[in-house]
């Protein structure tokens, strides 16, 4: 990592420690998102890496993203995946497929936290088999589009001013040519967003339903082309699931920072329990887990060239990272003995935190499925085509 890349790394440490890690445990106690964090994330350019400058980014790369996406996540799970939702899943999203007239109108405002991002696509009928199964609707009406249905798992959906909203715009008969994506803001008649759930983890990001009753968006709201939303989506999957992926490393990297201390502290049978080789064994395991996860994820965030060449990676590394996260979150509680059991440790935060990676971004199912389709794809003698399915 050159010091550029250094330099950048310990900048959004610093923030991340002082303004979100001495809050994470009651964030999570309380399951609510600090107000004023979407601002103080925006004045230090944390929201907009990927955009370019002129729209008040900080013009990096993705790479540069997952390093933030990590900061954050080690200092707290819950703020991370609130932060990816807004910064990649809208804010990057939008900024790729808008035209000038939607950079213009939301752009900088995301950039700065002045406004709130959120993607909605999971539906209550509708997760894995979400092409297939999606059924809120928009009808064109002249120069609106009437949107009827019910959206669920909105991560920030309860706070966001605008959102990328997937809506089936024509008959299912045809196929991924049915849906399109469009750009919702909050106060538009007909939109409803409900109270944030009760989540076993990632607390205090705001999980919500929401509902569309006759909600009329203009037809300028259109994000990319009418009929193009099943194309978009896959588009956007990979950088979501590369930069999901740092969740998990961070969550990581959180479980050995409040391990090491405590196995020097706490003294058994005479000794600092970091000297028995059974607690010993236990650190090695997660350290070469979060080693692995995080070279694994840095590298395909660093070769990322928007092709489909990286589908199998960005799975890859997801599924990874959020598999290597359970079993070292497991380990960090034995190590803790029964303080590693009480609420008041973060170690059952971390554990809940990180069990998340295993669902959202696509399942761990459907993410061994969306890597072996793609090597028996490739490997196939004819390199026939497989139709795109997005399994969300
Ligand atoms: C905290 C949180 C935040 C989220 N944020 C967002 C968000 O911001 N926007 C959004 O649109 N969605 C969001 N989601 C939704 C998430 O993407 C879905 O939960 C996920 O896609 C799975 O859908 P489902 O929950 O309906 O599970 P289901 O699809 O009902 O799956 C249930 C089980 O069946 C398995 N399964 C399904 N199909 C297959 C198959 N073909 N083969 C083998 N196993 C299968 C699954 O892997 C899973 O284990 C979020 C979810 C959570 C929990």
């Amino acid at each position: 990592m050159d010091q550029q890349m250094q330099r950048f790394r310990q900048e959004v440490h610093n923030f991340a420690q002082s303004e979100i890690a001495p809050r994470a445990a009651k964030i999570d106690q309380d399951n609510r998102f600090p107000p004023g964090l979407w601002h103080s994330l925006g004045a230090v350019g944390l929201h907009g890496i990927t955009i370019p400058e002129k729209y008040g980014g900080r013009g990096l790369d993705y790479l540069h993203h997952a390093i933030a996406m990590e900061e954050i996540s080690r200092a707290s799970g819950s703020i991370g995946l609130s932060y990816i939702a807004h910064s990649n899943i809208c804010l990057d999203n939008l900024f790729l497929v808008g035209n000038a007239e939607q950079h213009e109108k939301y752009v900088p405002g995301l950039c700065r936290g002045d406004l709130v991002g959120a993607l909605a696509l999971s539906e209550p009928e509708a997760g894995s088999d979400i092409l297939g199964s999606m059924s809120a609707s928009a009808e064109r009406d002249g120069e609106h589009w009437v949107v009827n249905g019910t959206k669920t798992w909105i991560t920030n959906g309860y706070d966001a001013d605008v959102l990328i909203v997937y809506l089936r715009t024509a008959d299912r008969s045809l196929g991924s040519e049915s849906i399109t994506a469009f750009l919702v803001e909050r106060d538009t008649p007909g939109f409803v967003a409900h109270e944030p759930m009760d989540k076993l983890g990632m607390r205090g990001s705001n999980t919500s339903t929401l509902e569309f009753n006759d909600c009329r968006i203009p037809h300028s709201n259109v994000l990319g082309e009418v009929g193009g939303g099943a194309r978009l989506m896959m588009q956007c999957l990979d950088t979501e699931r590369i930069l999901l992926a740092a969740g998990p490393v961070g969550i990581m990297q959180a479980a050995l920072d409040l391990v090491l201390p405590q196995i020097h502290s706490r003294q058994q049978f005479g000794k600092s329990i970091g000297q028995f080789e059974l607690i010993q064994a236990k650190l090695a395991d997660i350290y070469a887990s979060l080693q692995a996860a995080r070279a694994y994820v840095y590298d395909v965030a660093a070769r990322y060239d928007g092709s489909r060449a990286m589908r199998k990676d960005a799975a890859a590394c997801l599924m990874f990272a959020a598999n290597a996260a359970m079993p070292a979150m497991v380990d960090t509680i034995q190590m803790l003995g029964g303080r590693g059991y009480l609420n008041e440790s973060a170690a059952g935060r971390l554990l809940r935190d990180a069990k998340v990676y295993q669902i959202g971004g696509g399942t761990d199912e459907i993410r061994h499925i969306v890597i072996g389709r793609e090597l028996f794809a490739e490997s196939r003698p004819e390199q026939e085509q497989i139709p795109i399915a997005r399994m969300a």
